[in-house]
């Protein structure tokens, strides 16, 4: 089976638990939320690429492979509630100049042109996926960083909270602001959150990281956490109790 013709499966596939989870909510006499904020592009900006794997782990695993798998489903599932989507890469590969000569030309030329597809956008949100490091291997847990004030806070505390509620309820993490030195995130303009999905440095998390039904796990609950703010920031008209509080509550059954 060729790589494109695998995605096109879990496309398929996503799309037909999302529509059987959307039916359920119907049958229950909710509505569903099919329009995202209008006029609004959520980037989603899967970390490192090509020569520039990110973050290696014990076994191999390179991070900038689970940044794009995650971010793959993230595309298809917020796609498939109404959002306009711009996925920064597709495949493994460096968004540099093709003139950029040196690894670390390369380097600077691909987070700049990451910064330019972002902020080129009218009313772009961003949404960065990574994942951890640390060299003592008892760390684990997502964590959600935020830049660009009132509407990232919240919504990378949402997001911090439903990861915790529907995925690992042993992580105490609360949401922080970006650190300076991350330039993506301290480059645009938009509200923005990075989302370190859990730490490969710990061979229990790594495992989980690995499977592809925790990679679709992980994928819907930012995809909901993001549609359950944009609910609440009333730029969709819906009620605060969001519809996507539904979705969340039938992944943790
Ligand atoms: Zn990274």
């Amino acid at each position: 089976m060729t790589a494109s013709t695998r995605w096109k499966l879990l496309a398929l596939a996503s799309l037909v638990a999302l529509g059987a989870l959307g039916a359920w909510i119907l049958w229950r006499g909710e509505s569903v939320p099919t329009a995202a904020p209008a006029g609004v592009r959520v980037v989603i900006d899967p970390g490192h690429g090509g020569e520039d794997g990110g973050a290696v782990a014990a076994d191999g695993t390179v991070e900038s492979a689970i940044n794009l798998a995650i971010a793959r489903r993230l595309d298809v599932i917020l796609t498939f509630w109404g959002c306009d989507t711009k996925l920064l890469r597709t495949e493994d590969i460096s968004l540099h100049d093709p003139e950029a000569a040196t690894i670390r030309q390369r380097k600077v030329s691909d987070i700049h042109n990451r910064v330019r597809l972002v902020n080129e956008e009218p009313e772009p949100r961003l949404i960065s996926i990574h994942q951890n490091f640390f060299p003592q291997a008892q760390y684990h847990g997502a964590q959600v960083f935020y830049a660009n004030g009132p509407l990232g806070q919240p919504w990378a505390r949402r997001t911090q909270e439903n990861l915790r509620a529907c995925l690992d309820p042993e992580n105490a993490r609360a949401e922080k602001p970006i650190a300076h030195d991350v330039y993506l995130m301290n480059h645009v303009t938009c509200p923005a959150i990075l989302v370190e999905c859990g730490f490969l440095s710990n061979s229990g998390e790594l495992e989980k990281l690995k499977s592809p039904g925790y990679q679709t796990a992980l994928a819907a609950v930012v995809a909901a956490s993001y549609l359950q703010c944009t609910q609440e920031e009333g730029e969709t008209g819906y009620g605060s109790q969001g519809e996507t509080s539904v979705l969340l509550h039938g992944m943790r059954q």
